[in-house]
């Protein structure tokens, strides 16, 4: 007799950040910026809602091999309404919805008892902690999971170093370090960018293979009770003209975003052609940046003008901002693993410590786009959203190239003097 298959179901581990808060606003940002791929169970339960009939035209794309909810020329979802609502929503209810769009801000990271729930930062509210608890949303978070195959399935713990697989205690070691230093109400907003930089470049180029469990507590805790005073001894020049072609090229594979109704029309050879040819002008800052969302277009030579993101007046709300998200992301288990392209945890660290030198570049990008030199809560904001959206998802940001480009900055101390450059007063590190 065959016997039932049994699915198995892991626990749900709920980020414990009480200061983080969430609930859809319905602002249909995720709606403009997304770009959905269907599952066949999406597909066919999307299919018996007749949308064909009801909009006059197919509702799903083919590209690649794979199906997609199709897009407006303007990027938008086919199903966004003029009073920014979803369709499928309005007219069926949430569970109506691809699988995706009803998970999102939240994923979710299995490890080998336990799944954790990552949150997205490119949600406005998410950003904003504006709703309920996290904890408010386990019921619902529980009933999707059953939809979202390998959110049920453990996965092994993530490799300390690429080839050596970390223990649970050694996770642990280095999140509650990290979240330590993070949490530290004692520091200013561009010492905790700019220490968090240089602790992740230190793992990044530590031979941790032979720096095991205690040692590594050690080693976390010697860097984490240190980092304030040595920041201050540290090479105060700055960042080179390569890291600063680095950066730009870093920040230019996160602002990256094909869509799918482009990438369609274009074609292949054409798509490939316009992107080597944008990525040539972000890495030597050549004629003006994508619309960033301000008043008008900028030249890159411009940023420079802007001050570093802790020099102005909501420099709090920003640093609160700034430490909530890798918080959130430490303990939803976006910072490497399953949550990050696999990545072990050294390099999943340095990805996350570039990932937010990104975020103060582009804010800074956005304050120029409207003629200001101060960075606003509203431009990091912003920022951070571009960045998050891509992390974890972009699957370039997970390739080879990128890991060479953290190993350089990690080895070169760049990832620190850069964290230093965007986030401090210049000259007042
Ligand atoms: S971005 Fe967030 S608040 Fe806005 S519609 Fe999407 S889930 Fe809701």
């Amino acid at each position: 007799m065959a016997r039932p298959s049994l699915t198995i179901r892991l626990p749900i581990l709920m980020p414990n950040r009480a200061e983080q808060r969430y609930s859809c606003h319905g602002c249909g940002e995720c709606c403009r910026d997304f770009t959905i791929e269907l599952r066949p169970s999406d597909f066919e339960k999307m299919n018996r809602q007749g949308w064909d009939q009801r909009l006059g035209e197919s509702w799903w794309v083919s590209f690649a091999g794979r199906r997609w909810l199709k897009q407006r020329s303007d990027g938008a979802c086919i199903f966004l309404g003029n009073d920014g609502r979803c369709r499928v929503h309005a007219e069926f209810g949430l569970q109506a919805k691809p699988i995706a769009c009803q998970v999102f801000p939240f994923s979710f990271s299995p490890e080998p008892t336990r799944a954790r729930i990552g949150v997205s930062f490119a949600c406005t509210s998410v950003r904003k902690s504006d709703g309920e608890s996290l904890a408010h949303h386990h019921a619902e978070i529980v009933r999707m999971q059953s939809e979202v195959h390998e959110a049920t399935q453990p996965m092994s713990l993530p490799d300390l170093v690429r080839g050596v697989q970390a223990t649970e205690e050694e996770v642990g070691i280095v999140e509650s370090a990290l979240d330590t230093w993070l949490g530290n109400d004692g520091l200013s907003g561009s010492l905790r960018l700019e220490g968090f930089a240089w602790i992740a470049q230190s793992l990044r180029v530590a031979t941790l293979d032979r720096v095991r469990s205690s040692k590594l507590r050690d080693l976390l805790h010697t860097l984490v009770a240190a980092a304030p005073q040595e920041l201050g001894l540290l090479d105060a020049t700055p960042p080179s003209g390569r890291s600063m072609k680095l950066l730009r090229q870093a920040v230019f594979a996160r602002m990256e975003d094909p869509k799918i109704a482009r990438l369609a029309s274009q074609g292949r050879v054409k798509s490939v052609l316009r992107q080597a040819v944008t990525s040539w002008r972000w890495s030597h800052a050549v004629g003006h940046l994508p619309n960033l969302g301000g008043n008008h277009q900028v030249r890159f030579s411009q940023v420079e003008g802007v001050s570093p993101i802790f020099a102005g007046p909501e420099a709090r709300s920003i640093d609160e901002l700034l430490r909530r998200w890798l918080r959130v992301s430490l303990a939803g288990g976006r910072a490497w693993g399953s949550g990050l392209y696999g990545l072990p945890i050294n390099e999943g660290v340095a990805l996350l410590a570039l990932n937010a030198v990104c975020a103060a570049w582009i804010a800074q990008a956005r304050a120029a786009s409207e003629s200001r030199t101060i960075v606003s809560w509203e431009d990091f904001s912003y920022a951070v959203g571009r960045v998050d959206r891509a992390s974890g998802r972009a699957p370039w940001l997970g390739s080879s190239g990128e890991r060479l480009r953290v190993q350089w900055m990690s080895l070169s101390d760049s990832l620190r003097k850069l964290a230093r450059w965007v986030g401090s007063a210049r000259g007042d590190c």
